[in-house]
């Protein structure tokens, strides 16, 4: 294989698959690569939070996502005393091998050139403007040559430490899910629920109603929590004693083994570009940190190196151009990944998580503050600051 691409990008899940899209679309010839096979499937809880929906809609492939998935009607945390709030927000299930063959699909379609069974091998600068990526394909090393190389790979680190921009391997958070049919609560599950229980403390646990009455339940460790650990057994007990888990386990089919992966979250422990090679989505810890979602993320990741792409790729110093514009876009996003990190202290204090959930409940206020965070609509400092908490604790409006 001795083609020359516009560009490379390695990995075609959502961060590769909106890049390569966006890229065509602008006239790019694109050459995407994965070392699986289609359709596969991606450990992960399968919700679209806000920022996937909106990121979905700057791709134009929203609605053919909502004819795959179960729209929810917001999303209920449950609070290690039992007490619930219900946050509005758009929100949906759609299992991953569904949908990241819908977003294949539909960047194939873009004219995007795609080779599966390919692993990324290694990387190679030849000159200023090319480079040479290496695949094994099937034992045998084949290899293609473009300007850009996007690494999309997600959060093992060896294809970012062989592409050169790993700066530390280790992940800092770790979950696992499982999928029950249960057609009895699909009735009355319309909401993605999140769960904060003593079984999962330092994390939290799922249950998210997908389509044909599929749930996709799981637990996820956040920050050191994941290292003092067994998320099997942690998860045991969780659909032990937690009523909803427990009702969902007993009257349903489980459909799956216990599937666990590693997050790398909070745009930390890897070096965004070098050179015209650009990390995108999971693979430079786009995972947002507290919540483990990271599907909008790496769409929207993937669509920031693509634009600083197509608007820079004609400067004389374009790679320089490029890597700026790109780290730019992903440094603007860092304040709230600093605030969602900082937040993991809520998962390891349920008085403070209590309050915070009862506070909502009574203040239309704080439950809009609280919406705010999850839509990225406004301001998440008020969970760091004393003067929020003081009015979460003590105010009574
Ligand atoms: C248990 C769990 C639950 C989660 N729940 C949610 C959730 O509910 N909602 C949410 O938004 N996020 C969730 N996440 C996070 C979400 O899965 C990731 O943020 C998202 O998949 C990142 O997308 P990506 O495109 O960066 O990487 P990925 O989706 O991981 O895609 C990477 C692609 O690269 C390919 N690849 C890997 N290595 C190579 C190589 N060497 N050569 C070639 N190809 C390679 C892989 O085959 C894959 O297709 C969860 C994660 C876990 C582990």
């Amino acid at each position: 294989m001795h083609r020359i691409y516009d560009v490379i990008i390695i990995g075609a899940g959502p961060a590769g698959c909106a890049a390569a899209r966006a890229l065509a679309r602008s006239g790019f010839y694109v050459g995407l690569f994965d070392k699986a096979i289609f359709p596969r499937d991606k450990t992960c809880g399968d919700a679209l939070i806000p920022d996937a929906h909106h990121a979905l809609k700057k791709l134009g492939l929203m609605e053919r996502v909502a004819e795959i998935s179960c729209r929810a009607q917001g999303m209920r945390l449950i609070c290690f005393n039992g007490n619930t709030v219900l946050i509005r927000a758009d929100s949906a299930c759609v299992a991953r091998i569904k949908l990241d063959e819908l977003l294949l699909n539909s960047t194939v379609e873009t004219g995007v050139e795609f080779l599966q069974g390919h692993e990324f091998a290694r990387v190679v600068e030849e000159d200023e403007k090319t480079y040479r990526v290496e695949f094994d394909s099937g034992g045998r090393i084949v290899s293609a040559r473009a300007h850009w190389v996007l690494l999309a790979t997600g959060a093992n680190a060896a294809p970012i430490d062989r592409a050169g921009l790993l700066l530390r391997a280790e992940c800092k958070s770790f979950a696992v899910r499982q999928y029950v049919r249960n057609e009895r609560l699909a009735k009355d599950i319309k909401e993605l629920v999140f769960v904060f229980d003593q079984t999962v403390k330092g994390g939290y646990g799922w249950i998210f109603p997908g389509p044909d009455a599929i749930f996709n339940i799981g637990i996820g460790f956040f920050g050191a929590a994941h290292r003092h650990n067994n998320p099997r057994r942690n998860y045991e007990k969780f659909v032990a004693k937690v009523p909803l888990a427990r009702d969902l386990m007993h009257g349903g089919e489980i459909l799956s083994p216990l599937k666990g992966a590693p997050l790398r979250t909070g745009l930390s422990g890897t070096r965004f570009a070098n050179g015209g090679l650009l990390g995108i989505g999971e693979c430079i810890g786009a995972t947002f940190p507290l919540s483990g979602e990271g599907i909008g993320k790496a769409l929207e990741t993937g669509m920031l190196a693509a634009e600083a792409i197509t608007k820079n790729h004609q400067n004389d110093q374009s790679r320089a151009a490029v890597a700026q514009a790109y780290t730019r876009g992903i440094n603007a996003l860092q304040p709230k990944y600093e605030v969602y990190r900082k937040a993991e202290f809520l998962f390891n204090w349920p008085y403070l998580t209590n309050k915070l959930v009862a506070r909502a409940n009574k203040s239309e206020n704080t439950r809009s503050k609280l919406e705010g965070l999850f839509n990225e609509t406004s301001d998440p400092a008020f969970l760091l600051t004393v003067s929020g908490w003081m009015k979460i604790l003590f105010s009574n409006r």
